[in-house]
């Protein structure tokens, strides 16, 4: 903190115009967060002139780091024409085609201004084609904050019974949105069973990220997810994925990794290329549920900035840069960062674990098991050393996420791997000393 006076300041005028100072949980950080003055490559930089490695990329979006050549080019181009218009233009058309051929599932797409809109998107869509109300979601996983993908995201020890309980995330949320929502235990194929056995004829569908990153950065097994297909459509019902995240982790996705063709996919993040974004994709016959060319849709959806041409030519530029040899570098570093970190804790005799794929990986203070929500419910020793992480790494010029959380980028080279890895062996190394 003692470094970072400009951001203490601009943390209290907040406070003075927003609740605790904060107009985005996920960035609050205790005592205060930083705050951002510029970015370049993979680094940013805060009020304070202080320089960070960004192993967060604003949460996963920023797959080329800042000021990606392409990207930067295609939104100057487009601000003297306008910026967002009562109208459609063909920059969506552009990057609809581009995410179609990247994924074998999708025929049809439409946008949205936020991951959130997507899934809710995706939802309802769902519910439009089978005229069902029900949603089946993992127990923690987080899918933005319509209310009933939040159901069961932050259930707590004390309402955990066997199979989990639809809870609560936001105080206030309606008992009728818990009622429609039926949440099961991650890759466990016979609860989901069970849970078709009894109410299928009621589900609409079954919402999954692939790699649930709340419920601990664990991929889902194929078996699983092969599985989730069958019961589904043997019941009549959907199968959502949220890539929101997940489609960085290859040219199609986690969904092309696993060899899974979902009914409807929920994109965001890194489709917008650092401007607001979110999309629904899918089979046609799904998709009709949004067409008007026949009177009114059977789910109508509008928007007034989706789908505008500062975001579509950005994303377009984003998508266009990101190569199959960009996810080639990508998997290189990860898995060279997610080696190293192992290696670190284990030199430090610290129980833990780094889990992921590609270019995403999480460090979890546990030495059981990592395999689903309740196996990564940080106790209270954990918690500290989360936080210790976190706030220790920040000091030595790497940014992540409070919980552990990190995301590369492409212009990250192997001596940018070798400074992260060499700031999180000195910051396990003081954590082995203080717990
Ligand atoms: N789904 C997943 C898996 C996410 O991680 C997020 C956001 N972190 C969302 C949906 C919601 O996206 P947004 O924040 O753009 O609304």
């Amino acid at each position: 903190p003692d470094a970072m006076p400009m951001s203490k300041t601009l943390f209290e005028r907040a406070r003075k115009v927003m609740p605790g100072g904060n107009t985005r949980t996920t960035v609050f950080v205790d005592p205060f967060p930083i705050y951002a003055s510029k970015g370049e490559g993979c680094k940013v930089w805060d009020v304070d002139g202080n320089v960070y490695y960004d192993c967060i990329n604003n949460f996963t979006s920023m797959i080329h780091g800042y000021t990606q050549p392409d990207v930067a080019a295609a939104v100057v181009d487009q601000l003297p024409f306008g910026t967002a218009f009562g109208a459609p233009t063909v920059s969506e058309i552009e990057l609809a085609e581009l995410l179609v051929e990247r994924l074998p599932s999708v025929d049809q797409i439409r946008f949205a201004n936020s991951g959130t809109e997507g899934v809710m998107m995706a939802i309802k869509a769902a519910r439009a084609f089978t005229g069902r109300p029900k949603i089946v979601k993992i127990e923690g996983a987080y899918h933005g904050s319509y209310d009933f993908a939040e159901v069961s995201l932050d259930s707590s020890p004390a309402d955990w019974g066997d199979l989990p309980n639809s809870t609560p995330y936001a105080r206030g949320t309606p008992r009728g949105v818990l009622d429609d929502v039926i949440a099961v235990p991650f890759n466990d194929i016979e609860a989901l069973r069970a849970v078709f056995a009894a109410q299928g004829d009621r589900i609409a569908g079954v919402l999954i990220d692939p790699m649930p990153n709340r419920a601990g950065l664990i991929p889902a097994r194929q078996e699983y997810l092969q599985a989730m297909v069958e019961i589904a459509h043997a019941a009549g019902a959907l199968v959502i994925f949220d890539e929101v995240i997940s489609f960085r982790l290859g040219w199609s996705g986690a969904q092309g990794l696993w060899d899974i063709k979902p009914d409807l996919t929920a994109l965001g993040k890194i489709i917008g290329g650092g401007f607001p974004v979110g999309a629904v994709g899918g089979r046609a016959e799904i998709m009709a549920v949004f067409d008007p060319t026949r009177g009114k849709p059977a789910l109508p959806h509008g928007g007034t900035f989706t789908a505008n041409p500062v975001t579509m030519r950005a994303g377009l530029a984003a998508m266009r840069a990101l190569t199959r040899e960009s996810f080639a570098h990508l998997d290189r570093l990860g898995a060279y960062l997610r080696k190293g970190v192992a290696a670190s804790l284990g030199k430090h005799g610290l129980p833990g674990q780094c889990v992921g794929l590609g270019s995403l990986f999480k460090v979890h203070f546990t030495s059981h098991p990592v395999t689903d929500y309740r196996s990564v419910y940080p106790g209270q020793a954990e918690r500290r050393k989360l936080d210790a992480f976190h706030k220790g790494l920040l000091g030595r010029g790497v940014l992540s996420a409070s919980y552990g959380l990190f995301a590369l980028s492409t212009p990250m080279t192997e001596a940018d791997a070798n400074k992260i890895l060499q700031a999180i062996d000195e910051t396990l190394s003081d954590i082995a000393r203080q717990f």
